[in-house]
């Protein structure tokens, strides 16, 4: 048993191996460890006091994967919902689809009864407020600028103050492993701060920043979600490890494939990797991130370095 994450899925990392121990299932270990980073308002990157877009709206991504049967669920633009992660789930156990978004993903999740609730929180707010301010703007200024601002407040260095300095925390990844050998994987973010209007990240997008395959391993990711879009960095990682490569070699040769794409608005990758014997590692292309993790042994959450992959193309 193994659950591994983000270093801001801490707060959830104990409640989803309190599951694996009573002989529960890796996706209700991955929910639950989700929704409570979804549910706690600090985290300004995910869920409830999230970052909000350009306009001032708190707009989510989720996915959740079952290694087993290699189903996934994913939903990307949402407002208004606590927890993306568990009406992702429901897309994957209900539905004939993979993906909903914007107002098809909110009718469903009204039909599954997710209770409608106001997830912008005055930080939140004041941070958005001062984000606007930093990039010489007010609110509410008019559609016709959008396209200017998004990238101009991007290159914002200071746009997501919330973070801790060299943490990895602009999306929640848990990782999950069972006593039956079950791997499941789950990503939720607000995404990208001040991102414009339905733009989706990779936290939505299986394969991207999320995959997994209980016969080799899974994977997810955080920072830049354009670059493990373009790459298909979570199901790179495991075409490594299905190739034989153990988790840290996995990692590196899928992290090294980003180390040369030209981005202006490249903030930092991260990744993190289990492997169906419980072995796992993470990597960032941040010096000092960390990232967290539980096995049946463990008294308290794990804290350990991530294998830095310098990111050369900004060298
Ligand atoms: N990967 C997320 C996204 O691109 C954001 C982040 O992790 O910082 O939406």
């Amino acid at each position: 048993m193994k659950i591994i994450g983000s270093s801001n899925a801490r707060v959830g990392l104990p409640l989803g191996m309190a599951v694996l121990r009573k002989g529960g299932s890796a996706l209700d270990a991955v929910e639950l460890a989700i929704r409570a980073v979804e549910s706690n308002p600090l985290d300004h990157t995910v869920g409830l006091g999230g970052l909000p877009n350009l306009l001032g709206t708190v707009e989510l991504d989720a996915s959740i994967m079952d290694g087993t049967t290699r189903a996934a669920g994913a939903i990307g633009g949402v407002h208004r919902f606590e927890h993306p992660i568990s009406i992702a789930r429901r897309v994957m156990q209900e539905l004939p689809h993979a993906f909903l978004v914007g107002e098809g993903a909110e009718r469903f999740a009204r039909e599954c009864g997710f209770e409608e609730v106001d997830l912008l929180t005055e930080e939140a707010l004041e941070m958005y407020a001062r984000g606007l301010r930093q990039g010489g703007v007010e609110a509410p200024f008019a559609d016709a600028v959008l396209r200017a601002l998004v990238g101009r407040l991007a290159t914002q260095p200071d746009r997501v103050s919330g973070k801790e300095a060299g943490k990895d925390a602009g999306t929640v990844n848990v990782l999950a492993l069972d006593q039956h050998g079950n791997l499941a994987a789950g990503v939720s973010t607000s995404g990208f701060a001040w991102k414009y209007p339905g733009r989706v990240g990779d936290s939505a997008v299986i394969g991207a920043g999320n995959y997994c395959d209980s016969r080799y391993g899974a994977a997810a990711c955080t920072g830049r979600g354009e670059m493990a879009i373009r790459a298909s960095t979570a199901h790179t990682v495991v075409t490594h490890l299905r190739s034989g490569a153990g988790p840290q070699e996995s990692g590196r040769r899928a992290m090294s494939d980003l180390s040369d794409f030209a981005d202006p608005y490249f903030s930092s990758m991260n990744c993190v990797v289990l492997a169906p014997d419980g072995n796992h590692a993470a990597f960032s292309t941040l010096e000092t991130a960390t990232y967290v993790y539980m096995d049946s042994q463990s008294k308290d959450v794990q804290e350990e370095p991530r294998t830095h992959v310098p990111w050369l193309a900004g060298a």
